[in-house]
């Protein structure tokens, strides 16, 4: 594939950057879902994919150190779609040898053959949307797999040569318990995979959840799920290094650090959200518009310096190891050391056992203007 490479900001060429690709189809919308995602809408994915491409060229030249393509789910595209994507962003832009290059995928839609054309085509890590272990839970989420799919889905990704696997566990879900969700990581830890996200589920609105009574382990039950996670992760050679992330050694998402870390990355796609030289860009959301649209980006805020210190803060204290502080918001940090909520350590401001219970409440401290 030609690709002229341009001279943009010579700044992007300094520093590596990450690409986030969104891929926003899916063959059903699950009931809590509030992604920019959207099934029966599959006759679009080739004219999205002939425009996604003519905008991945955009930012060509430019260093990269990670890429991830997510959704939606990713894999609904037949492998010649998505490997064609991949060999634009190889092709157009210096991708450092050994970035890591991550692919999501839903255990209903990744089959070997596919899994091995994506490889082939230099991605080198899979992300697999399990949720639960649990068929009955599987069916309220509303997710089209069962407990095998998923299953099935982790060895064939590793039957393809997959060896740093990611698969998103979800808790707080309904019909959930513990003892559930302890068998679900139980399945997962024996999968012997590198890494697993687990997010409590959120309950968003205007999704199809927020219209009907959904019943939901409460919010004790839901703590006590996370603390299950990090002990029995923890236990099981898994390091937790982000509210909702924990990792094998060397394994954490280098992409997903990008956000937290505010490091430069290029969104590409409908909905697609870009961040470098202190800008926030943001693209069209509708698949229809975003194909039409001359410039797909419709929003584009520059991040003053006091915003960036309260981004910083917000993300930092997701971090396990935490951060430093440099100097700033001594007196919020003051009294969140002494509602215990916080403490020191190696220089860096980190969240107390009690801290990450209650993170909600130390982000909002950093939430708006200084
Ligand atoms: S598969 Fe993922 S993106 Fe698609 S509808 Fe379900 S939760 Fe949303």
């Amino acid at each position: 594939m030609k690709c002229r490479r341009k001279h943009l900001w010579p700044f992007l060429n300094l520093m590596s950057n990450g690409i986030y690709v969104h891929i926003p189809f899916c063959l059903a919308k699950c009931g809590y879902c509030d992604f920019n995602s959207y099934a029966g809408k599959n006759d679009l994915i080739e004219s999205y994919v002939e425009r996604l491409l003519k905008e991945i060229k955009t930012k060509a030249g430019a260093k990269v150190d990670t890429v991830y393509i997510g959704g939606g789910t990713p894999t609904i595209l037949k492998a010649n779609l998505l490997c064609e994507i991949l060999n634009c962003i190889f092709d157009c832009y210096e991708v450092e040898s050994g970035a890591e290059v991550t692919v999501e995928s839903n255990p209903a839609t990744a089959d070997l053959t596919k899994l091995k054309e994506l490889i082939k085509a230099g991605a080198n890590r899979l992300s697999i949307g399990v949720q639960s272990f649990h068929d009955n839970e599987l069916k309220a989420l509303s997710r089209i797999h069962n407990a095998s799919d998923a299953q099935k889905a982790v060895l064939t990704a590793k039957e393809a040569g997959f060896e740093n696997i990611n698969i998103d566990l979800m808790y707080g879900i309904p019909l959930q318990t513990l003892f559930s969700f302890e068998e679900t990581l139980e399945r997962a830890i024996a999968l012997d995979i590198e890494h697993i996200s687990a997010y409590s589920l959120i309950i968003e609105e205007n999704t199809p959840f927020w219209y009907q009574n959904i019943t939901v382990p409460d919010e004790d039950e839901e703590r006590d799920m996370h603390s299950l996670a990090i002990e029995k992760l923890k236990e099981n050679g898994f390091m937790h290094y982000e509210i909702s992330n924990f990792a094998k050694r060397g394994k954490k998402s280098r992409h997903n650090m990008r956000y937290w870390i505010r490091e430069p990355y290029f969104g590409f796609g409908a909905g697609a959200h870009s961040f470098f030289g202190e800008h926030r860009y943001e693209n069209v959301k509708s698949i229809e518009k975003y194909i039409w649209a001359e410039n797909p980006v419709c929003s584009d805020l520059e991040i003053s310096q006091s915003e960036a210190e309260n981004e910083r803060f917000m993300l930092g204290f997701r971090l396990i190891d935490g951060f430093e502080t440099r100097g700033h918001f001594a007196d919020r940090l003051e009294a969140l050391k002494e509602k215990g909520l916080i403490f020191y350590e190696n220089g860096n401001a980190k969240l107390t056992k009690r801290g990450l219970d209650l993170a909600n409440q130390v982000f909002m401290e950093f939430v708006g203007e200084d």
